[in-house]
């Protein structure tokens, strides 16, 4: 690499995949900008990084694709240095060289804080291998690119599961939970930075603590007492762990939000066997009864796959009738994806495209029946939001039982001066699939 150390001083990163990629792409900022850098947009940046997601077929299509876009900066000379980190980098580093000699280098997903300081000594390799996954601390450099209200926490990282379909744990690593102080920690940080409400997010939510003799209910009993916090969010629960005295403290606490983000990917027993999922249906269905009973207005979102290998039709019939029962506040799908280096990749009986796009098709359609019900269930009621930005002269705030990027928003009249951030009582007077409409009442 020709430029010195101290040449390049500007960066602009490009986060792609999940909100763990996109704590990792924050991670990345700090570390640059305890190094020197400055942020600033494509266009003008020294230096870009790729921040990219390799879960499955769409996503990698979708990196390969920005990194292609972004090089024609290089290419026009106003970036200097193109970096690729993440999750793609992890699975495909040696190909990507081959295929991107463009690219100046590949980073995967670890070690991520020292990214700044090899940067800036101009030592880092045209690839950088080294365990999976980062972990960080209240101390470590981060850049927030999310509203100032809101913020996502990784409580842990990696993944010791081995759902056959998946390929994450070998992105990521096997699970490694930070500390409860480590992320008590960093939420008081971010509360007086004027973060009020905390996404938590993990790959095993609710698996959270075990390699480390702790448990979420710990960490949530600390989390309930940092001043400034208005709303904690459980994202990326296994349907597992739901102990007694978890549903507790999410009932009793008012900061802990009646929210559980939940994928199930399936319903049927032999499908959740060979997508080694380590449940059954009985027992999902307990859970989900569990939560529904003891946390009143629960908001549940689950995820499904459509399409596994071997599917049949009355199989996949039977997920499509428990979502009709089974009334879940929010619900996405993904079609299944073949993906080598997974146990289900090798599966024979891979169901035809076709089949899978009409399966994810008829799934969303009895999903969004679903949700628009249940949208229009919170006509005439009221909620606290936060303002969130403007649209054609609308406010748009979330209210609890939304969560940030993945669920819808709600539209509110423009009948006072509001700021990013603004906490609002909100009365919902119409809705639709996904997001709701209203007006604030103080
Ligand atoms: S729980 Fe299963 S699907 Fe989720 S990251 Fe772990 S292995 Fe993948």
């Amino acid at each position: 690499m020709t430029d010195s150390p101290s040449s390049l001083k500007t960066v602009s990163i490009v986060s792609l995949g999940c909100s763990k990629n996109l704590v990792d792409s924050e991670l990345i900022l700090g570390s640059l900008k305890k190094a020197g850098y400055e942020t600033s947009s494509e266009s003008d940046a020294d230096l870009i990084i790729v921040n990219t997601c390799g879960f499955i077929s769409e996503a990698k299509k979708e990196s390969i694709n920005t990194i292609i876009e972004l090089l024609q900066y290089k290419r026009q000379g106003s970036c200097r240095k193109l970096i690729v980190t993440g999750c793609l980098v992890e699975r495909y580093a040696d190909e990507l060289k081959r295929q991107l000699p463009e690219v100046d280098a590949f980073w995967g997903t670890g070690d991520l804080l020292k990214i700044g300081e090899i940067i800036g000594k101009n030592e880092i390799k045209k690839i950088h291998k080294s365990a999976p996954g980062t972990l960080y601390d209240p101390d470590s450099p981060r850049v927030l690119t999310t509203l100032p209200h809101t913020a996502y926490v990784k409580v842990s990282e990696g993944c010791s599961r081995t759902c056959s379909f998946c390929i994450i744990p070998k992105l990521r690593g096997i699970m490694k939970s930070r500390t409860v102080e480590s992320i008590i920690g960093e939420v008081r940080i971010l509360a007086n930075l004027g973060v009020k409400e905390i996404n938590l997010i993990a790959q095993d939510m609710t698996s959270y603590g075990r390699d480390i003799g702790t448990n979420l209910e710990t960490l949530l009993r600390g989390l309930v007492n940092v001043d400034g916090i208005r709303w904690i969010r459980l994202l990326y629960c296994y349907p597992w762990g739901f102990t007694d005295s978890l549903v507790k403290i999410i009932r009793e606490e008012d900061k802990i939000l009646n929210y559980i983000d939940m994928p199930l990917q399936h319903i049927n027993d032999r499908i959740l066997k060979l997508m080694d999922r380590g449940t059954t249906s009985i027992r999902i269905i307990n859970i989900i009864n569990k939560l529904r009973n003891e946390i009143p207005e629960l908001t549940l979102r689950t995820t499904f796959i459509a399409g596994f290998p071997s599917e049949t039709e009355e199989e996949f019939k039977e997920l499509l009738d428990f979502v009709e029962e089974a009334q879940f506040e929010r619900a996405g799908a993904f079609k299944y994806s073949q993906e080598e280096g997974t146990k289900a990749g090798d599966m024979s009986h891979q169901i035809p495209d076709e089949v899978k796009e009409e399966r994810y098709e008829r799934l969303l359609e009895v999903q969004s029946e679903v949700s628009l019900n249940k949208n229009r269930a919170l006509i005439g009621t009221v909620h606290e939001g936060f303002i969130e930005g403007r649209e054609n002269g609308n406010y748009i705030a979330r209210i609890p039982s939304q969560a940030p990027e993945v669920d819808g928003v709600t539209y509110i009249k423009r009948n006072k001066k509001l700021k990013v951030g603004d906490l609002v009582k909100v009365s919902i007077t119409d809705a639709d699939i996904y997001d709701l409409f209203g007006e604030v009442v103080s």
